[in-house]
């Protein structure tokens, strides 16, 4: 009968979890982020590799920067043709934006020869910097958002936009944009859904110089509708992985230090030359 007590107790902590994210008055996280100038609307640009990567990984991200007023933009880096659907990705990419509040005018999709959805494609990172440059420009952002050097999934494009990011602001001018990552994380947690809650609190609180914070999902069912919007790519598994995977429910983010990226740089820029 032990097994029957565990589970649940399990049960009652993915709930407890749980109402702790939907009802904001008792969340554990006071969130400063993006605090300083409380007045300030930020120009931010969002940059990921595949369509879906906004719905199943940043959600509630997406969710706390418009929900604030924050002028959000996405850049998506191919249209995910690895099944030959690019078309109806990208079409797909755009549905699940409006559902998410984004104006399409700001989500642009590249379908670039040289960046080409698929594990054996290697991104290279001077063309991505130059790419996110161009955008910056235009949309005079001062924050970037992106994935961190695992890339939630471990996906080499996912990893070949964070290098690309670590590139752009280590080599160029653009050295007073911000860059945050999202913080992968293990198994474990990466399938706790809301209970990691508890975890992140923890990871933040070893953070309190400001460069960690977690941002909790206000809007869950808003992460679901988007995702299915996804009907390419919304099958069983997908449905079951955006239930339990704790992306849904919160993101950590984590401020790039420029240091982080000249460690990172020398080898991943090998491999570009190489590739
Ligand atoms: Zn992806």
């Amino acid at each position: 009968m032990a097994w029957i007590l565990i589970i649940s107790c399990l049960f009652f902590l993915w709930i407890f979890s749980l109402c702790k994210i939907l009802i904001p008055s008792s969340s554990p996280l006071r969130n400063s982020f993006l605090k300083a100038g409380v007045h300030e609307k930020r120009n931010v640009l969002l940059v990921i590799a595949h369509p879906d990567d906004e719905s199943m990984f940043f959600t509630p991200t997406i969710n706390f920067l418009t929900s604030r007023g924050h002028n959000l933009h996405i850049l998506c880096l191919s249209v995910g043709n690895a099944d030959g659907k690019g078309d109806t990705r990208k079409r797909e990419l755009y549905q699940a934006c409006a559902v998410l509040k984004v104006p399409i005018q700001q989500v642009k999709t590249l379908d670039h020869p040289d960046l080409q959805d698929g594990f054996g494609e290697l991104w290279n990172h001077s063309l991505l910097a130059k790419i996110i440059e161009d955008e910056i420009i235009s949309h005079s952002i001062n924050l970037i958002i992106t994935f961190d050097n695992y890339g939630v999934s471990g996906h080499c494009n996912h990893r070949d936009v964070h290098h690309g990011v670590c590139k752009l602001i280590y080599d160029t001018s653009q050295r007073d944009v911000e860059a945050w990552e999202l913080v992968s994380t293990n198994i474990l947690r990466k399938y706790s859904g809301p209970v990691d809650i508890w975890f992140s609190v923890l990871g933040v609180m070893q953070h309190s110089s400001g460069r960690m914070h977690c941002l909790v999902n206000e809007h869950c069912r808003r992460s679901f509708l988007a995702m299915a919007q996804h009907k390419s790519q919304w099958v069983w598994f997908r449905k079951l992985f955006v239930a339990l995977s704790s992306y849904t429910y919160m993101n950590t983010l984590r401020k790039i230090k420029l240091g982080a990226c000249e460690v990172t740089a020398p080898h991943n820029y090998m491999a570009c030359e190489i590739n």
